[in-house]
């Protein structure tokens, strides 16, 4: 199925417990401080059923349309097919709603790979694995993920109400406590994958669960930082913030019931980061990832070349190194995502997935670059921000307008367009929006030290040993044969 726009919004009025502060929110569809955001979802789930978008955006299942992201790739054709799609989802949100609803299936869809090593915690775990896949697909379902245990509980011994942790079973399954971080783009969606990436010590076996929730779950809440939707002037002085703003969310369980069917992993410590690292659920997720910041930095260079421009600086040779390595990086990730699809790497079981070292070189890219980057385009700006009047009632007819327009136009472009252009460029790159990226692209995939550890773990260390024993073994011979001459 493909759901629609209206369907979805439609699911969000569902009864989930939403805090803004201490506001208890009851509609995120009409609530200020996220409906135009839910619109922009919508959105996406009406692009990808359009007739100009439907055969790039679904496959066929049993007879049935449904998403691409959905689909277990048995060729690179089917790698490519997916990557059109989540290039057209990030195209849609300017490569700024990270969580989309092609992100979280895609880990999903890798893990289903490799049933056996669920079934290895307790039998049956693997088809729960793919029932859920199922169950997502066949209702063209919206997941997130919170995959953290919060700083302040890690390693915390004793009854401490925020830990999570298993606290019991019922006859039909268990039931947790606690909180967990951070559920991006959570109060979007309908469903929550529960677990840990990161490491859990031998003695936190109560807190190795790995589950599926609904969000509007008995029990469970959502505690969302400052929205910046809600701070958004308007759509001309915030054109990001104001309608792409995902949101992110701590998660707090009450004595949750999860049923068995939905439990994936149950105290078993080392499965709780295998099934993202010994399958392909890692790579598959991330992909997404990489396509995602590959659109956000088409749009970063477009802004960057036209600042150059209003300024009239394009010929100025410092400038065009600045454009010129935004191109090589831009193009960089290009390269590093088709590598990815290009050499695939297949399982016993039939399956493709992408190339684990482009997919981790991409992903350890995007994340050490991406400050960088907004410094640069930012550097550009100047001081044109502080030139523009406060706000867009500028915009509107009459006195002040036309004084506007007569002075701060430029040769090329009038008055009103330079103030859109600095606006929309200061809501991407230096609003408080903008930080927030910063530091989610910074912590996207991990934290920072992990995305280095990646390429270190999957490098092909012996080959690369290996040219330089055969350089050694050449100089020792050399010796040997002068030795004995
Ligand atoms: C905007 C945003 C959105 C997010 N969305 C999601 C989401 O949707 N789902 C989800 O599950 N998570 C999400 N996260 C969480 C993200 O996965 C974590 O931020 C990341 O894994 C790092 O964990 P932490 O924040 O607890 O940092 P910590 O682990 O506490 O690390 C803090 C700092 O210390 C450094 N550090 C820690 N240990 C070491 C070490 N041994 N060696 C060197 N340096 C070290 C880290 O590199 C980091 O700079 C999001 C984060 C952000 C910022």
């Amino acid at each position: 199925m493909l759901r629609t726009g209206k369907d979805y919004l439609a699911s969000l009025r569902d009864g989930r417990r939403i805090r803004l502060g201490k506001e208890l929110v009851s509609d995120v569809t009409t609530h200020p401080a996220f409906r135009n955001t839910a619109q922009s979802f919508a959105r996406i789930y009406d692009l990808k059923r359009s007739p100009e978008n439907i055969e790039a955006m679904s496959y066929q299942e049993n007879g049935e349309s449904c998403s691409a992201w959905f689909q277990a790739p048995h060729t690179r054709e089917d790698l490519r097919h997916r990557a059109e799609a989540h290039r057209r989802v990030a195209q849609w949100s300017c490569g700024l709603m990270g969580r989309s609803m092609d992100h979280v299936p895609s880990f999903i869809v890798g893990m289903s790979m490799k049933p056996e090593l669920f079934d290895a915690n307790r039998c049956g775990f693997g088809q729960n694995i793919i029932n859920y896949l199922d169950y997502l697909r066949k209702g063209d379902l919206f997941a997130c993920y919170l995959v953290l245990t919060p700083q302040t509980s890690r390693g915390v011994v004793g009854p401490s109400k925020a830990n999570f942790r298993i606290v019991g079973e019922y006859d039909g399954g268990i039931i947790v406590s606690g909180q967990k971080m951070l559920g991006t783009s959570a109060v979007f969606s309908d469903e929550a994958w529960i677990g840990s990436m990161i490491p859990l010590g031998p003695d936190q076996v109560e807190e190795a669960v790995t589950f599926a929730v609904p969000i509007n779950a008995p029990g469970v809440e959502l505690w969302v930082r400052k929205s910046f939707e809600l701070n958004a002037k308007s759509r001309i002085d915030n054109y990001f913030s104001s309608q792409f703003d995902e949101s992110d969310a701590v998660m707090i369980f009450n004595d949750v019931k999860i049923p068995w069917d939905r439990v994936f992993c149950y105290r078993d410590i080392p499965l709780m980061r295998d099934m993202y690292f010994k399958t392909p659920g890692h790579v598959l997720g991330n992909h997404q990832s990489n396509w995602r910041f590959s659109e956000k930095l088409k749009l970063i260079s477009g802004i960057a070349h036209q600042a150059a421009d209003y300024g009239n600086l394009l010929s100025v040779p410092a400038i065009q190194q600045t454009l010129g390595r935004l191109a090589a990086g831009e193009a960089t990730l290009l390269g590093l995502l088709c590598a990815q699809i290009e050499q695939s790497q297949q399982l016993p079981s039939g399956h493709v997935h992408v190339n684990y070292r482009y997919l981790y070189a991409g992903l350890q890219w995007c994340a050490h670059n991406y400050f960088q980057i907004a410094e640069e385009v930012r550097l550009l700006l100047g001081a044109g921000p502080f030139m523009m009047p406060a706000d867009d009632s500028i915009l509107e007819e009459g006195e002040a307008h036309d004084v506007f327009e007569e002075n701060w136009k430029l040769p090329s472009v009038t008055a009103s367009e330079r103030y859109r252009f600095v606006r929309m460029a200061w809501d991407l790159l230096a609003s408080d929006f903008a930080g927030r990226h910063q530091q989610y692209e910074r912590f996207y995939g991990g934290p920072p030290h992990i995305m280095d550890l990646y390429s270190f773990w999957h490098a092909p260390w012996a080959e690369r040993r290996e040219g330089v024993r055969h350089i050694l073994d050449d100089m020792i011979n050399e010796s040997q044969q002068l030795a004995a001459e």
